[in-house]
């Protein structure tokens, strides 16, 4: 099953070379419209109310990649589980999961780690964050 589930990833999230990252980045997100729907649908977000992305959203800029996205692509990168509840809410049609797993598989890659295989167990970047 893990095996099947490592295939499926590699067909699904193909990755890229890093100097096409920051470029599709900035395009899949242009429209993005900050309403903070992939945050709250996302089973592995837990920093609850002192939640750092959210302190970027809903302001009103025009930037069109937010702090918002890039906090929250940094704190998923051990975690995320690549689900897909983030795509699937978002309601602009953003591939907020490929995004983000485009930046979790190398991480969890480099950490040897994979999330959701054992709920006993916290993500190498959990403690960090909470401090
Ligand atoms: S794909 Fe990752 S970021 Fe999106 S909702 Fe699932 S765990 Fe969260
Ligand atoms: S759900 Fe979509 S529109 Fe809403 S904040 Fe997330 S990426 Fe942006």
């Amino acid at each position: 099953m893990v095996k099947m589930g490592e295939t499926t990833q590699e067909k699904v999230f193909t990755q890229m070379p890093d100097e096409e990252r920051l470029p599709y980045y900035r395009e899949a997100l242009a429209d993005c419209i900050d309403c903070g729907g992939c945050k709250l649908a996302c089973p592995v977000c837990s920093c609850g109310d002192d939640a750092k992305c959210t302190l970027f959203h809903n302001l009103g800029d025009n930037y069109k990649m937010s702090m918002f996205h890039l906090v929250r692509l940094l704190h998923l990168s051990d975690s995320c589980i690549g689900c897909g509840q983030c795509t699937d809410v978002c309601p602009v049609d953003i591939p907020i999961t490929r995004i983000q797993m485009s930046f979790s598989i190398p991480v969890q890659t480099r950490l040897n780690y994979k999330p959701g295989m054992n709920a006993d167990e916290k993500p190498p970047f959990f403690e960090v964050m909470i401090q």
